[in-house]
């Protein structure tokens, strides 16, 4: 059978798998981008993961056909490499992995955005599926997004379209690791949620944020604050409907320029737990409807993305098998 392979490079592991032509999982696996000796240069990383790829297919008999990376920071659509900022991997700037991975694999090799991946994926096998018009956030150290306009990923002649996490509610805020001032990611991130949810238990260390800490290490976590919340905690509440408005506020500034029909919010805020993630999502669509400006933000569905961690190699391998077959047109 003829597979795709996909390769999700983030802060911390590489992700990377196999999927058949209708996007099924054949096979997955990760590993830290600093290697396990964290002495490792996240390109060669990059470069073991994909020769395990092959050796994988080889043995389960598979034709490996095309490769798909998904990478942190913006992609230059002419020279194919990542451009600035990259602030959680600033090493991997400048770097072509589709020249690295061309000479590694022999396959066609594609590269766009961790978040555009993300979002494809969604959009072709999951949450988003036959839904044309869509942006996809993903919330964790972060806070990723994918546009998905007329089927097609909005990209920009830069590569650097639809970067919401960046848009700045305050050029006064809070310094943003990207270099500007008051982004929506310092305030709506898990990152941004657990500081305010530890300054909150720090000032008041019996209230019930204090007291989901976890036990072995100390900290507060996303799963905690939800808890806290649902169970009626006024700071937790307060803490995750302050992140719900501001994320909300994004939210409607690019519904009323794309129209999209659809958010899909993934990463760990909305995974954490059906139930508690659930109050967080409803959050958001509560502010979203409260404020919106027009039919488009008043019948605009949110809902929770599907694939999880998944969903950036899936998204890369489904863009590769892309690339190939308008290729071979
Ligand atoms: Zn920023």
């Amino acid at each position: 059978m003829d597979v795709h392979l996909g390769i999700d490079i983030g802060a911390t592991y590489v992700k990377f798998g196999v999927i058949d032509p209708d996007g099924h999982i054949e096979y997955s696996s990760r590993r830290l981008i600093k290697g396990d000796d964290g002495a490792a240069r996240a390109v060669d990383t990059v470069a073991v993961c994909a020769r395990e790829l092959l050796t994988w297919a080889a043995e389960a008999g598979h034709k490996p056909v095309s490769l798909g990376v998904g990478s942190p920071g913006t992609i230059n659509p002419i020279t194919h490499r990542v451009q600035p900022p990259s602030p959680n991997i600033p090493e991997i700037v400048g770097e072509d992995f589709v020249d690295l991975l061309k000479q590694e694999t022999g396959l066609p090799v594609m590269i766009d955005n961790d978040a555009n991946c993300a979002a494809w994926a969604e959009y072709r096998y999951g949450a988003g599926r036959g839904i044309d018009n869509l942006i996809c956030l993903t919330i964790g150290s972060g806070l990723g997004s994918g546009f998905i306009v007329n089927g097609q990923i909005l990209r920009g002649p830069t590569g650097s379209a639809g970067e919401l996490g960046h848009v700045s509610i305050d050029w006064d805020g809070p310094q943003c690791p990207c270099g500007n001032r008051g982004c929506l990611e310092n305030y709506t991130s898990a990152t941004a949620i657990l500081k305010a949810a530890d300054e909150a238990a720090r000032f008041d260390p019996q209230g019930l944020l204090g007291q989901v800490r976890d036990a072995d290490t100390g900290q507060i976590t996303v799963r905690g604050v939800l808890q806290a919340a649902k169970d009626g905690d006024p700071p937790a509440q307060m803490i995750l409907d302050d992140a719900a408005h501001k994320l909300a506020i994004g939210i409607l500034t690019a519904v009323n320029i794309v129209d999209p029909e659809a958010v899909i919010i993934g990463g760990g805020v909305a995974d954490a737990d059906v139930a508690a993630g659930s109050l967080w999502l409803n959050a958001i669509t509560a502010h979203l409807h409260r404020h919106a400006f027009s039919e488009a933000g008043q019948n605009l569905q949110v809902g929770r993305a599907v694939l999880g961690n998944d969903a950036g190699f899936i998204g890369a391998a489904a863009l590769g098998a892309q690339m190939r077959s308008s290729n071979s047109d």
